[in-house]
C-alpha cells in the first residue's frame, strides 16, 4: 500500500517526488517546518546583500526580471522587488492565449500599479496549436508550451537585454514536496526546468516524434547555452528562500492593497492562485488526475494544512469534492486545437491510470459546500467565474482600464 504523510495528505507517488520518514511525516512538512526556526531578518540582509550588485548605478537599464502572469504569486514578487527592495524591474510575460478577462485585467492592473515595463512575448499562433497538439498527444499535456514559454521568455530576455538577475517568488520544488532545504537557498536551472517543469522533455525531441513540428515551431523554446548564460552571468534566485512564503497571506494583502481580483475555480477552493486561465484549473487539472490520481486541489489543501489554517480531515473532504469537479469550457480548447471530442477522448483515454468517476453531488459555482473557507480568506473579488460571461479566450488584451 502507499504510503501517505500522516501530517499532510501527500503519498509517495507524487509527481515531483516525495520522501517519507520512519516517523510517517513527509519531506515537504519536514521543509515546510523550518520556515517557524529560520532567522527570516538575517535571511532578509542577505536578499539585500545578493542584489546589491545587480542594481544599476546610472538608472540606464533594468535592475531584475521578474516573469509575470495575471495570476500566481506575481503580484508579491512584484511588490517585495520594487516597493521593498527597491528595484526597477523589466517585468516578462509569456502569452499562454487562454487568457481569461481576470488574467487579462489582473496582468494590466499590475504592471499600471507598479508602474513597470512590460515585455509580452506571444508567439505565433499556428506554431504554438501544433505544439499543443503534438505534446497532448505525447505526454497527454496541451499545456506542456505554457511551460516551455514561461520558464524560457525570461532566460533569453535576461540575455537579450544584459539583465543577469531574474527573480522568481516561490519554488514548487521547496514548497511542495521538500526537494531542496530553504537553506541549499536553491537557485533556477536548466535541469530542475527540463525534468520537472517539462516533464523530461526538451522542445528538440519533439521534431523527431512528429512531423508536423519543424525547427521554426520549437526555436522560441530552446534554453540557451551555456556560453550565451555565461557571458552575461544569468542567475534566478526564488523570494521563498528569503521571506517567510505563504500564498494565501500574500494574496490577501495584494487583493486588500493592490487590488488583485480573484474569483471561484472550477476544481479547487483556493480563488486566487490560476484565475488567469480558461483550463489550468479544468481539463489540465482533471488530465493531471487522470495520469497522476490527484489534483491540484491536493496542492491546495497540504499547503492548508501545512499553515494550520484546515485540519487535515476537513482537507481531505475538500479534496474529495474538487476532485470530482467536471471540468468545464473543454469546448473552447478542442475548437482552438481543431480536435473533435472522440479523438480527444481517445488520447485522454491513452494516457489514463487512474479512474475519476467525476460525481458530485451538486454543480460547485461557489464554494458554497464548505462555509468555513470564507472566514480563512478565499473569498473571490469576482462574482461571475473569471469575471466573464461570455465563454471566449482573449488572445491579446488590451491595456486596463
Ligand atoms: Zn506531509
Amino acid at each position: 500500500m502507499k504510503k501517505v504523510c500522516k501530517a499532510c495528505l501527500y503519498s509517495e507517488d507524487h509527481a515531483l517526488g516525495i520522501v517519507i520518514n520512519e516517523d510517517g511525516i513527509c519531506s515537504g512538512c519536514k521543509v515546510h517546518n523550518e520556515k517557524y526556526n529560520i532567522d527570516w531578518k538575517e535571511r532578509w540582509i542577505k536578499l539585500e546583500n545578493i542584489i546589491k550588485e545587480y542594481k544599476t548605478k546610472d538608472n540606464r537599464n533594468y535592475d531584475c526580471i521578474i516573469p509575470v502572469t495575471g495570476a500566481n504569486d506575481s503580484y508579491y514578487t512584484v511588490f517585495i522587488a520594487k516597493e521593498k527592495l527597491g528595484l526597477n524591474p523589466l517585468l516578462v510575460s509569456h502569452n499562454r492565449y487562454y487568457n481569461t478577462p481576470l488574467g487579462i485585467r489582473n496582468l494590466s492592473n499590475l504592471r499600471i500599479t507598479f508602474n513597470c515595463d512590460i515585455l509580452i512575448q506571444n508567439i505565433n499562433i499556428n506554431s504554438i496549436k501544433k505544439l499543443s497538439k503534438a505534446t497532448l498527444f505525447k505526454m497527454g499535456s496541451f499545456h506542456w508550451p505554457v511551460i516551455a514559454g514561461q520558464t524560457v521568455f525570461p532566460v533569453k530576455t535576461a540575455i537579450n537585454h544584459r539583465v543577469p538577475l531574474i527573480i522568481w517568488g516561490g519554488h514548487q520544488g521547496v514548497e511542495q514536496v521538500g526537494m531542496f532545504s530553504h537553506f541549499d537557498e536553491v537557485e533556477m536551472t536548466r535541469r530542475y526546468r527540463k525534468d520537472h517543469d517539462l516533464m523530461g522533455i526538451e522542445a528538440q525531441e519533439l521534431l523527431n516524434a512528429f512531423d508536423i513540428v519543424k525547427e521554426e515551431d520549437i526555436h522560441q523554446l530552446i534554453y540557451p547555452s551555456e556560453t550565451e548564460i555565461e557571458t552575461i552571468g544569468v542567475r534566478g534566485i526564488y523570494l521563498s528562500n528569503y521571506v517567510l512564503w505563504d500564498p494565501l497571506k500574500q494574496h490577501i494583502l495584494m487583493s486588500k492593497k493592490f487590488g488583485y481580483k480573484s474569483s471561484f475555480c472550477q476544481r479547487t477552493f483556493d480563488v486566487y492562485d490560476h484565475v488567469d486561465c480558461w483550463h489550468f484549473m479544468g481539463i489540465h487539472d482533471y488530465i493531471k488526475f487522470l495520469k497522476h490520481g490527484y489534483s491540484k486541489v491536493l496542492d491546495h489543501a497540504c499547503r492548508e494544512i501545512r499553515h494550520k489554517r484546515i485540519s487535515r480531515e476537513d482537507a481531505s473532504k475538500l479534496v474529495s469534492f474538487y476532485s470530482k469537479q467536471k471540468p468545464k469550457y473543454n469546448n473552447l480548447l478542442l475548437d482552438w486545437l481543431g480536435i473533435k471530442a472522440s479523438s480527444f477522448e481517445y488520447i485522454l483515454n491513452k494516457h489514463q491510470k487512474f479512474k475519476n468517476n467525476n460525481q458530485c453531488p451538486e454543480e460547485n459555482t461557489k464554494n458554497t459546500h464548505f462555509k468555513y473557507l470564507d472566514k480563512i480568506g478565499f473569498n473571490p473579488t469576482s462574482k461571475m467565474i473569471y469575471d466573464s460571461d461570455i465563454e471566449e479566450y482573449i488572445l491579446f488584451g488590451k491595456g486596463y482600464p
